[in-house]
Order: structure tokens, then sequence, then C-alpha cells
């Protein structure tokens, strides 16, 4: 369908990439489309790109050329607990409660609720939540999914490493945030971290590394906010 859209757009290029985790992270997508590298710390800009999804497309289509504002959006509504999860066109401001009756409810008692997939989401913890003009995904995981494995020792297996699409060092982040070492956090390039968790969720031992990355990108906020 899109190659179709696409004739007479000849500055225009469709290009398939395969199916890979975190294919559509920002800094990912540029250097398998381009080559090129954001620096550490740096933005699409600085290596001349410009990346945009495409409900983000759509809507500045709707704003620029309808005069529409954005009171609404695509939302996936996704997870085994619900009866039919599904993609619904939903009003910003919907709570998440009507969402799920839309769904037809659900099968079995969920074990979380996130805001966004399940590999980055965040945990919600009301349904009275309401749809935000980012909300994309509200995953809903079964009590199995949900469950912690106990957390055990590093054995410095560098799984975590090898994973990480940014190059980052996953546990040494993860350690500087424990001990309070912020700066080295930061010098380490925590900043950087695109929170794919990717590194927490290959770990054997089950060392919940992205919630303290991102727990030492707050504290490294909090610092540079003075
Ligand atoms: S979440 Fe982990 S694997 Fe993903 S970018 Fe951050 S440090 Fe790397
Ligand atoms: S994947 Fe887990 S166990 Fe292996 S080096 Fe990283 S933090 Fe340590």
């Amino acid at each position: 369908a899109l190659r179709e859209q696409l004739t007479g757009y000849p500055h225009m290029k469709l290009v398939v990439l395969p199916t890979m985790y975190p294919q559509g992270a920002e800094k990912a997508l540029i250097e398998s489309i381009t080559g090129r590298q954001v620096p550490p710390g740096g933005l699409p800009a600085d290596v001349r790109t410009f990346v945009t999804n495409v409900a983000t497309a759509n809507a500045t289509h709707e704003a620029v050329n309808e005069g529409k504002p954005l009171y609404e959006r695509v939302t996936t509504i996704s997870g085994d607990p619900l009866s039919t999860p599904q993609n619904l066109r939903v009003r910003i401001g919907t709570p998440i409660n009507a969402l799920i009756e839309e769904c037809g409810g659900f099968v079995m008692t969920p074990g979380k609720m996130l805001h966004g997939g399940p590999m980055m989401g965040l945990p919600l913890t009301s349904a009275e939540v309401p749809i935000t003009k980012g909300s994309s995904v509200i995953t809903f995981l079964s009590q199995k999914e949900s469950e912690r494995e106990e957390q055990t020792d590093c054995i410095r297996c560098s799984e975590c490493i090898n994973v990480c699409p940014v190059s980052l060092q996953p546990i040494l982040i993860s350690n500087a945030y424990e001990r309070g070492d912020i700066d080295e956090a930061e010098r380490l390039g925590a900043m950087d971290c695109i929170e794919c968790g990717n590194c927490s969720f290959i770990c054997p031992s089950k060392i919940p590394l992205l919630e303290n990355i991102r727990g030492a990108k707050q504290a490294i906020k909090a610092k540079s906010a003075g």
C-alpha cells in the first residue's frame, strides 16, 4: 500500500528493515537507514537527520492541512488478559477503564498494566489514568508474565553489554547508581540509554538494570537542573 502511495514522489524511498528489537529506536533507525551514528549525548540533527513516526506525521498533516487539533489518537490495547485486544481511535483524556470495556473486559486477572510495550512500558497503578497524546500502547501482562524472579549477584557474563544497541555497559551504570555515584553514571553515558530494556531482559541474575539506569538518568537531570 505504501509503495502505491509513493508513486509520483521520486524523492521518497521506502526502506524495509528486518524485524529486530529495538529497530524502531531513533538512533538505531538512523544508523540502519543512513549508516550515520548519532554521537553520544547528541541529537539526530547532529547527523542531519529528522525522525518522525507515522502517527506524528499524520497528526502534523491533520493540524497543518486540515486545521484539526490533536484531540484523538490510535492506541493499541494489548495483552493476554484482555478478551479482545485491539487498536482503538480514542479521544485524549479517555480513561483506560473505558478502553478495557471496549475490548470486552478481561478473561483473566491481569498482573500488571503498562503505559507502553512489554519491554519499555512504565507500570500504571490505576485504570482511571487517561490516555494522553503519548499513549501509543497500553499493555496488560498476565500474573505469570508479571512475576519477578529473585535477583542474584552479577556473574559477569557480559550479556547486558553484548545486547545494548547503543554500546553502553549497563551493569557499570547500574552499579554506579546503586552506590550513589551519579557523576560516574553520567560519565558512562547513562543519558544515551534508549530504555529498550534488552539488558534487564537478558540478565540471568535478574538485576533490574533498566530500573537503575532510569534512576540514574533522573538523578543526572535533577543535578543539571541545579
Ligand atoms: S536499556 Fe539497557 S540495553 Fe537498552 S539502551 Fe539502555 S543500557 Fe542499553
Ligand atoms: S547480564 Fe547480568 S549477570 Fe551478566 S554481566 Fe550483565 S548484570 Fe551481570
